[in-house]
């Protein structure tokens, strides 16, 4: 069946070269993405990127100076915003403090004339898991309770799109970390579509099948977490998202399904189907959990690309020992080695050869003149 036999199935959330000015100054440049219906959204970037401007368009609590907003095939760009099937959780809950819990969640189903609301009422409860907590007051709950009866708040109207800003920015590491998979899951339950605006690219990537990493106004890269994390397109993205290693490189040729490249005097090669480049210059990218240490060259195994070097410094962080190696052009490598043998930890000083399957390492665009990532 097409779209045009069944009249309109499309409820994707589409930004169409959005552009925010403030003044002189462009908050948001000419953003084009769309979230496609039922899908768990990250916007993701570093403080003052434009996230929250973006979410506050799509919000209709800031008009654009350019582009249009749509849902569906409706443009909303205009339209109030108690008029688009919209809803935002804040970071800061905003719950009514003199209102029961109850109260607080039944608000939006009162104001639109919906009398007979317990049982939804008892069924957002029950689906934030908060059940029995209905009389009692916002003070007597602890901040992730009140950041659920936010989102039972927001979703009890049945938006087709719930804007989520920073929820989990008030919340310490290990609630956080557990309001992460909480609101997956009640994501996947409801089949909402959720905009989640964060600057914890961990926390988007636990939680989102798309991230959008942002970076002054505009869109880096947008993808699925592992892919974008994997297979970064900008050194920006590589750097956001985790540590990389980054070595100002050239390409050299191709040699059957490998890229050539050439960095600091070394070779190295990585298969063609990693590389989004096959000449000039690039980065070189190899994650640090991707490297390994080796004794002596005699101990790499073969086909692994290596590197001499002298670690430098070690710092044991539980489930891993994180290693500095200065190569032979000076610059340190950061290699994480799992805690999980027997091995004794290196010494500082002591001579390691750095390894690499070639396939664990990208290569991304570098202008030429760019040698610091
Ligand atoms: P954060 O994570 O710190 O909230 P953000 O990525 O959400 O950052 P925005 O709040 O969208 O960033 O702000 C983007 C830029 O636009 C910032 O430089 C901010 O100072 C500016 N900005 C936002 N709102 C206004 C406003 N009303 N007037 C002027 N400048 C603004």
């Amino acid at each position: 069946m097409t779209e045009q036999d069944h009249g309109n199935t499309d409820a994707d959330l589409h930004i169409v070269g959005v552009t925010k000015r403030f003044g002189t100054f462009t908050a948001v440049d000419d953003l084009t993405l769309t979230v496609p219906q039922g899908s768990f959204f990250a916007l993701l970037g570093a403080s003052g990127c434009g996230k929250t401007t973006t979410l506050r368009m799509v919000a209709g609590l800031e008009e654009p100076t350019a582009g249009r907003i749509l849902l569906g095939t409706q443009d909303v760009t205009r339209l109030r915003p108690y008029k688009r099937p919209v809803n935002t959780v804040f970071q800061s809950y905003a719950l009514f403090p003199h209102l029961s819990i109850f109260d607080n969640i039944a608000f939006g189903l009162r104001r639109r004339g919906i009398r007979d609301h317990a049982k939804q009422v008892e069924q957002m409860l029950h689906l934030v898991e908060l059940d029995g907590y209905g009389s009692r007051r916002p003070a007597q709950l602890s901040g992730g309770q009140q950041q659920r009866v936010a989102l039972a708040r927001a979703l009890i109207n049945q938006p087709q799109v719930l804007l989520l800003d920073e929820p989990l920015g008030a919340l310490d590491l290990k609630l956080r970390r557990q309001m992460q998979i909480e609101l997956k899951r009640i994501q996947t339950e409801v089949g909402i579509t959720f905009v989640h605006v964060t600057h914890d690219q961990e926390e988007a990537m636990t939680m989102a099948d798309t991230v959008a990493v942002m970076n002054a106004g505009r869109i880096e890269q947008l993808g699925a977490p592992t892919d974008m994390y994997e297979f970064p397109g900008t050194a920006f993205v590589a750097n956001f998202l985790g540590q990389s290693n980054l070595l100002a490189a050239t390409v050299t040729g191709v040699s059957g399904d490998d890229v050539l490249v050439q960095a600091y005097g070394e070779r190295f090669s990585l298969p063609a189907a990693r590389c989004r480049l096959t000449a000039g210059t690039a980065w070189l990218g190899v994650r640090p959990e991707k490297l390994h240490l080796a004794p002596t060259p005699d101990a790499v195994p073969t086909g692994h690309q290596a590197v001499r070097g002298e670690v430098t410094d070690s710092s044991y962080v539980g489930v891993s020992t994180q290693y500095l190696v200065r190569a032979p052009w000076g610059d340190e490598l950061t290699v994480f080695v799992p805690n999980s043998g027997i091995a004794a930890p290196l010494a500082v000083g002591s001579e390691v050869v750095v390894h690499w399957r070639p396939e664990h390492a990208f290569l991304i665009e570098r202008a030429p003149d760019e040698t610091v990532a």
